[in-house]
Order: C-alpha cells, then sequence, then structure tokens
C-alpha cells in the first residue's frame, strides 16, 4: 500500500474556496503546472517564497508515493509591462536598457534563478518549458479559439473576447469577479483602441517595428500574449484537465482567471481541478515587488549585506522561517523573524544530531505512532508546515527529555521516531544542516577568519581604524565579506 492511499490530504482550493479532499485524475498520478518567473531581473525572496511554497507541496507529494508531473515554466516573452497589454515587453526593455540581446538577458536570469533555487535545495521540476519554445502550441491554441468564435482579429493582433466568451461561460469563476463590475471598473489605456472591449485580452499581439521579440504567425509578425504560454505550456505536458495549478495571489486575476478562460475556449473543459495561490512575502506592511524596490535578494540574505537585516542568514534558516508561516498566510519579512527562526532551525539541527547518541530503553514513553500521524496530518491539511514544525519541536522536546534521563525510548520506536524525523526535516520541509556541509578545510577557514575578526575588533578598540579597515578590505578582495551587526560581526563568502 502507498502512502497516499493511508493518508487523505485536503487542499484549499481557490476556485470553490474552500478545502477538499485531493484525488489525483488518475490514481498514483499528479499533475501540477505552478507559473514560473519572467526573466528579466534577479528573482526576489517574494518570488523564492512562492517557489518554496510548491516545492515543498511537490516534496510531500512525492513522499506519499505519487509520481508528480511537476511543470514549472520560464516566461523568456510576452510578459509586457502593464497586464493590461500595453508597454514594452519586460526581456526586451531589459535587452534595450543593457544593449543586449533579449536572450542574454533571459540567460542570465535563468542562470540566476536555478542558482538561487538550488542554494534553498530546491528540488528541479520535472519539465521546464519556455515560452519562446513553445511559439507553435501558442499559435494552434489561437487558431482554435478563434474557430471557436471565442476571438477576433485586427490589424495583425488577435484578442479575446471577453464579453462573447461571458455569455456561455464564466469569466470570474475563479477570481469571484463579475464581467459587469469589470466594466466599470476599467480604466481605458492607451494602446487598447483595438479591442472591443477593455476587459479583452491579446492572445497575439502585431509587434511594432522597434520590437525585437517577434514571430510570424498566420495575423502578423509578432508575440504572444502572456497569459496564452501557460495555457500552451500547462496543457501539452498535463493535458487538457489535470490535477493542480499554481502560483502567487497575485497571478490569480487576470493571469489564472484568463487561462481557464482560454482553455475553455479552446477545448471546451475547464482546465484544473485545484488552483492553488501562495500567500505573499511582504516588508515595511508592503508587498515584497521589484517595481517598487520595496525587496530583498536572496544573495543579501546570505551575505547579510542589506539595511532589512543586521546579520547573514544560511539559506536553511531563511527556508525554515518563510516554512514556519503556511503558505496561504502573509508573511512580514523581519530581522526578529529571522533571529528567532535561526534559533529554533538550530534547535531543531542539535536536537537531530543528538538522536545516535540517545541510550535506547526497554520502554518508549511517548506515543510515537500517535505523534507521527500528527506530522502527517498537519501536512494533509492543506500542507500546514506551521503545525508540522511545532510537531517536530514536541519531538526536540522529548530528545532532550531523553538525553537528561526524563524520558525513554525503545529500540523499535526509535527506528520510526528517527526516520519520521529524517523524512519531514529533510526530504518534506527540504532542510539542510548546514554543519554537515562544511568540511575540514571549511573548518579551518572558519577558525582564521573568526580570528581576523577578533584581532579587527582590537584593532578597533586600539582606535587602529587603518589596520581594521584592511583587514574588512582585504578579506573582502579575497570573496570574504564582514557584516558588522548588534549581534557581532559576521563573513560570508561568495
Ligand atoms: P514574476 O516573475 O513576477 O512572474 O513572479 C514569479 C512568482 O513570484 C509569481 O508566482 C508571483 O506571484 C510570485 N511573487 C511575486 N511577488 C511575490 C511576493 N512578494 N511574495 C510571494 N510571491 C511573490
Ligand atoms: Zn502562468
Amino acid at each position: 500500500m502507498k502512502l497516499f492511499q493511508e493518508q487523505e490530504i485536503k487542499i484549499y482550493n481557490s476556485l470553490s474556496g474552500q478545502k477538499e479532499t485531493f484525488k489525483s485524475i488518475i490514481e498514483g498520478y499528479v499533475g501540477m503546472y505552478v507559473c514560473g518567473p519572467t526573466v528579466y531581473s534577479n528573482v526576489h525572496l517574494g518570488n523564492v517564497r512562492t517557489f518554496m511554497s510548491f516545492d515543498t507541496i511537490y516534496r510531500y507529494l512525492k513522499h506519499l508515493g505519487y509520481k508528480v508531473r511537476y511543470v514549472r515554466n520560464i516566461t523568456d516573452a510576452g510578459h509586457l509591462e502593464n497586464d493590461a497589454d500595453v508597454g514594452e515587453d519586460r526581456i526586451a526593455k531589459k535587452a534595450r536598457l543593457e544593449e543586449i540581446e533579449p536572450m542574454e538577458v533571459v540567460q542570465r536570469y535563468t542562470v540566476d534563478f536555478h542558482n538561487i533555487l538550488n542554494t534553498f535545495n530546491f528540488l528541479p521540476p520535472s519539465i521546464e518549458p519556455t515560452a519562446t519554445g513553445h511559439i507553435i502550441e501558442q499559435i494552434e491554441l489561437i487558431k482554435t479559439i478563434l474557430e471557436n468564435g471565442f476571438a477576433y482579429e485586427v490589424n495583425g493582433s488577435v484578442y479575446f473576447d471577453v464579453h462573447k466568451f461571458d455569455k456561455t461561460n464564466n469569466y470570474g469563476v475563479l477570481s469571484k469577479r463579475k464581467l459587469e463590475d469589470l466594466i466599470h471598473n476599467t480604466r481605458e489605456l492607451d494602446g487598447q483602441s483595438d479591442k472591443k472591449n477593455p476587459q479583452d485580452f491579446a492572445l497575439w499581439k502585431k509587434a511594432e517595428p522597434q520590437h525585437i521579440m517577434r514571430w510570424p504567425s498566420p495575423w502578423s509578425d509578432g508575440f504572444p500574449g502572456w497569459h496564452l504560454e501557460c495555457t500552451a505550456m500547462s496543457t501539452k505536458y498535463l493535458g487538457d484537465h489535470f490535477d493542480i495549478h499554481g502560483g502567487g495571489m497575485d497571478l490569480k486575476f487576470p493571469h489564472h482567471e484568463c487561462e481557464i478562460a482560454q482553455n475553455e475556449a479552446a477545448k471546451g473543459k475547464t482546465p484544473v481541478n485545484f488552483w492553488m495561490h501562495a500567500n505573499m512575502l511582504i516588508m515595511n506592511g508592503k508587498k515584497m515587488a521589484k517595481s517598487t524596490g520595496n525587496f530583498i535578494l536572496p544573495t543579501e540574505i546570505f551575505t547579510g549585506d542589506n539595511k532589512h537585516i543586521t546579520k547573514s542568514f544560511s539559506p536553511s534558516v531563511a527556508r525554515f522561517f518563510m516554512l514556519q508561516a503556511h503558505y496561504r498566510s502573509i508573511l512580514d519579512f523581519t530581522n526578529n523573524g529571522l533571529l528567532a527562526s535561526e534559533k529554533g532551525f538550530n534547535r531543531l539541527m542539535d536536537a537531530v544530531k543528538e538522536l545516535d547518541s540517545l541510550q535506547l530503553a526497554e520502554t518508549t514513553s511517548f506515543n510515537v505512532l500517535e505523534w507521527k500521524q500528527k506530522c502527517y496530518d498537519a501536512m494533509n491539511d492543506d500542507f500546514n508546515s506551521p503545525i508540522l514544525i511545532a510537531n517536530l519541536f514536541e519531538a526536540v522536546k522529548y530528545i532532550n527529555q531523553i538525553k537528561e534521563g526524563n524520558a525513554t525510548i525503545s529500540a523499535k520506536d526509535f527506528e520510526v521516531f528517527k526516520s519520521t524525523i529524517h523524512t519531514f526535516v529533510f526530504d518534506v520541509l527540504g532542510l539542510k544542516d548546514a554543519a554537515k556541509k562544511v568540511d575540514s578545510g571549511t573548518n579551518k577557514l572558519s577558525g582564521a577568519v573568526e580570528l581576523l575578526i577578533k584581532l579587527r575588533q582590537e584593532a578597533r578598540a586600539n582606535k587602529d581604524f587603518a589596520l581594521s579597515d584592511k583587514i574588512r578590505d582585504e578579506l573582502a578582495e579575497i570573496g570574504i565579506q564582514l557584516k558588522d551587526g548588534k549581534e557581532g560581526t559576521s563573513f560570508s563568502t561568495t
């Protein structure tokens, strides 16, 4: 019997607004699509949070024994500055500003994205398709939507006819918006004059002469609309109807609403059983976002080089910090939150390390099986990682009690206990014990840098700032950054 046959998962479905029992379309298999990044800039910690939520969900589904096909795309064309089909292509704009090829922009930030996710110990998706690699599929979809009468062509561009669609279907089914309300609330934007109605969205846009990212099509030399790529790529690899579609909350409307409309218009069916939306990481009360400058980069967390933090934090501590919040809750990024998570993370890792030195006994003074099921129950309840972590701390308490001679565990229960801890800490939450990675060479390096930090402190105490700056600058030159904070000086390497 596979674990998924024993454990019943409930998932909050944005479509119904309720937690529903998860049943995959084909028993034992899960198809999951998550909207990937638009690769025109470095991913910020907010982006990482959303991808981390789905990485953890992917890990848990795999742990339960599902064969998961996880598709996460790379948006390398078609995403304009403004979601209402106006403005420059984000990638083309960056290419213009930096005087490089759009594909150089794409390459640079795709590599950055992969490096960052790797640092956070993400599992790679099963397929990572690109929008530019699926232009033909997108053109075919447009043809079908046109044939089915849900789109129209104007001056070489093709638009989805939202008003016509809403007569037979429900535009707003996911975001719970009503077309009449949208009509009242939509502002006319420049460049929308071709559309019959401002609510319509582009499936294909004719490229202006200066637009570099262009492909031939039956309608014009142009480029696909942003929403279309996800319909084309999700259904190509997962079928016209698949299990889970995820993304950040901010993608629910218009992006995901339009995906539903496109699929229904092209294939006559709703694409997805479970729509899942991860909530936002905020900082100073506002959504973390590239466009407003209110963001922090993952590398700044690792180096401590950002005014919002007093020291550097390891990727696992940052991961732990984010998983201590439920994926559907807003998470406030604060230095104090990270400091508290670091303490908790270290306590958890110390306890995990203690496991092998525990004295085993004849009897067990703790209900290990009940505790184990509580760990599953937490994840089964819409992937409730904070409750799972609370259960892991219950285990930490128990480990410490055994160590102090105030509790006991038998050899048989120990095996279950240890493997459950390892499963949830490493396989499901994807945490890594930082110390494990440190080899003896790195230990020696740490020792040497700590010594230099001490000498620098002495130099500063003696007001020998020339020497203290020299130590800091010369270490920086060889790739070791010192960061002074309230907690003392820490260092990081690049
Ligand atoms: P983008 O590259 O802008 O398309 O964003 C990639 C993913 O990051 C999307 O799923 C967004 O919803 C998500 N995202 C953007 N900002 C945040 C944030 N502050 N917190 C959590 N997720 C975010
Ligand atoms: Zn998408």
